[in-house]
C-alpha cells in the first residue's frame, strides 16, 4: 500500500500544450448572446473592450486550440499543479472510495484564477494594449489580474467593491504588491460611478457596479480593454488546462474517476477540470460531472433558463443561462463565496441537457466539511472549495454504506488563507443554513428582460 503515491507530479514539460473547447462537443448549438433588440450580438460587438484573439476563443468550435509559448512559459511558474490523493480523508470517513484532488491553491494568487489572467494579458498585450481594466469583489480575480498585468507589462486597474476594499485590506494589499492600481468602487473617475455617488455619497458599491466602471473606462480608451475572471467561453476555455492535466496524473496511476466534482460560481473552475472528462463523455464513456453550489445561491439548482444580463446595471449581452435574476443579491448571511446570479452559459447548456448534475449544500455543512478536510489533508481550502468537498464528502459516505469502491475527484480551487474571517464566523457559531426563499426567486424572475431563451 505504501508504495502507492500520495502526491502525482507531472514534468514540466507536461503542461499541456492546447487547450479543449468543449464547443466542438456540444449536442446542440450554444444559443448566441443577445444584443438590447433582441439580435445576437455579433463579434464586432465586443471589440471595443476584447482583443480579436480572445472573441475569436469566444465563438470558437475547434476542439483544440494551441496555448501560446509564452503562456505556457508562465504556466511553469506554478504548474502542472499536484493531484493528490485523500488517504487521510478516506481513513476518516472510513470510504472504500478513493479520492482525488486537483490542488490549484499552488499558483502565487492562490486559486485557478490566473490560468486565464496570464492567458487574457497575453493576448491584449500582443494586440498592443497597454491597460487593463476589471472589477473585483473579494479580491481574487484581482489579484489574479494585477498579477499577470505584471508578469507581461500591463497597466491594471482594479475597481473593487468599497465595502470589500475597507473591510479585506489584504486582497487589496496583494493587487499592490502586483503593481496594479486599486479604487474603491464607485469612483468619481466614471460616468457610471458619478452616477452612483451623486444619489448615495456613501454607496458601498457592489459588484454591479464595479463592472459597470471597469467596462465604462476600457470602451472610452483606445489603449485600454476589459478582463473579466468567469463566466465567457474563453474564459472556461483556457481553464481547461486543469482537468487535462488531471487525466493525465490519473492516467499514471492506472485510475479513471466516476464523478468528479468542483464547486460552481461562475463555472469556470467546474468548467476547467469537468469538460476534458466530458469530452471522453461525449465519445460514449460513463462518467459524472457534479458542480455544486450553495443552497443560498441556487442557480442552476433553482434558477430559470432564461436570457438575462451579466451584471446587474444591464451592460452587457444578455446571455443564455440558469439565473436567478440580474438583481440578486445574496443573503448577508452567506460567508462562501459562489454569489453569481447566473452561470456559464456552456455549462448551463450542458446541464440544460442532462450531460452535467448540480447540487446545492447548506453553508454550515461545506465548513465542517472543509475543517475536516484541513484537520486530515493539511491544506486549508477556500470557502468556495469547501463547497465541492462537502458534495464529495456525502458522496464517499454512500460509497461506505454501499461498500462502493468509486474513484471521486475534485477540484480544490483554491486555499482560504485570506478567508479565515469566514472560517471565524464559524467556529464563533455565527453562521447559519439559509435556503434563498421561492418568493424572493419567483419575484426576481419576473423582472427578467423580455426575451424568449431556445
Ligand atoms: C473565484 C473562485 C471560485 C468561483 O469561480 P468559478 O468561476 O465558478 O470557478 C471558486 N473557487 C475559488 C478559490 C475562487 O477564487
Amino acid at each position: 500500500m505504501s508504495a502507492e503515491p500520495t502526491k502525482i507530479l507531472l514534468d514540466e514539460n507536461e503542461i499541456p500544450e492546447r487547450w479543449y473547447n468543449v464547443a466542438a462537443d456540444l449536442p446542440s448549438p450554444l444559443p448566441p448572446p443577445l444584443g438590447p433588440d433582441g439580435k445576437p450580438v455579433g463579434p464586432d460587438a465586443l471589440a471595443a473592450i476584447f482583443p480579436p484573439a480572445l472573441i475569436e476563443q469566444e465563438v470558437s468550435t475547434e476542439r483544440w486550440i494551441a496555448i501560446p509559448e509564452a503562456v505556457r512559459e508562465v504556466y511553469r511558474l506554478w504548474r502542472p499543479t499536484p493531484l493528490y490523493r485523500a488517504r487521510r480523508l478516506e481513513q476518516a470517513l472510513g470510504t472504500p472510495a478513493r479520492i482525488y484532488y486537483k490542488y490549484e491553491g499552488v499558483s502565487p494568487a492562490g486559486s485557478h484564477k490566473p490560468n486565464t489572467a496570464v492567458a487574457q494579458a497575453w493576448y491584449n498585450r500582443e494586440a498592443g494594449i497597454r491597460r487593463l481594466t476589471t472589477e473585483t469583489g473579494a479580491g481574487q480575480w484581482g489579484s489574479a489580474l494585477a498579477l499577470a498585468g505584471q508578469l507581461f507589462g500591463l497597466d491594471v486597474r482594479v475597481y473593487m467593491v468599497r465595502v470589500s476594499y475597507e473591510q479585506k485590506p489584504f486582497r487589496r494589499s496583494m493587487i499592490q504588491t502586483w503593481g496594479a492600481e486599486v479604487l474603491p468602487s464607485p469612483t468619481d473617475l466614471t460616468e457610471a460611478g458619478r452616477r452612483v455617488r451623486a444619489e448615495d455619497p456613501d454607496s458601498p458599491g457592489s459588484l454591479g457596479i464595479a463592472i459597470s466602471e471597469a467596462v465604462e473606462e476600457a470602451a472610452s480608451r483606445e489603449d485600454t480593454n476589459y478582463a473579466l475572471g468567469s463566466v465567457l467561453n474563453h474564459v472556461l476555455l483556457h481553464q481547461t488546462v486543469i482537468g487535462l492535466e488531471a487525466k493525465r496524473q490519473l492516467e499514471k496511476v492506472g485510475e479513471y474517476p466516476d464523478m468528479v466534482f468542483a464547486p460552481c460560481g461562475g463555472g469556470s473552475n467546474f468548467g476547467g477540470i469537468a469538460f476534458p472528462f466530458y469530452a471522453d463523455k461525449a465519445a460514449g464513456r460513463e462518467v459524472r460531472l457534479v458542480a455544486v453550489e450553495p443552497e443560498s445561491c441556487p442557480t442552476l439548482t433553482r434558477g430559470r433558463y432564461a436570457y438575462d444580463y451579466g451584471d446587474t446595471v444591464g451592460l452587457t449581452p444578455l446571455l443564455p443561462m440558469y439565473t436567478l435574476g440580474h438583481d440578486f443579491v445574496p443573503p448577508g448571511i452567506h460567508a462562501g463565496g459562489l454569489r453569481y446570479h447566473g452561470d456559464a452559459p456552456l455549462v448551463c447548456h450542458l446541464y440544460r441537457e442532462g450531460l452535467l448534475e448540480a447540487v446545492a449544500v447548506p453553508q454550515v455543512a461545506t465548513f465542517e466539511a472543509g475543517v475536516l478536510f484541513a484537520r486530515t489533508e493539511g491544506i486549508i481550502p477556500a470557502p468556495e472549495s469547501n463547497h465541492a468537498i462537502r458534495a464529495m464528502v456525502d458522496e464517499a459516505l454512500r460509497c461506505r454504506e454501499r461498500g462502493e469502491p468509486k474513484v471521486l475527484l475534485f477540484n480544490l480551487s483554491g486555499h482560504g488563507h485570506f478567508d479565515m474571517a469566514a472560517y471565524d464566523r464559524y467556529f464563533n457559531g455565527e453562521l447559519e443554513d439559509f435556503a434563498y426563499p421561492e418568493e424572493a426567486i419567483e419575484a426576481a424572475l419576473a423582472r427578467l428582460p423580455q426575451v424568449a431563451a431556445g
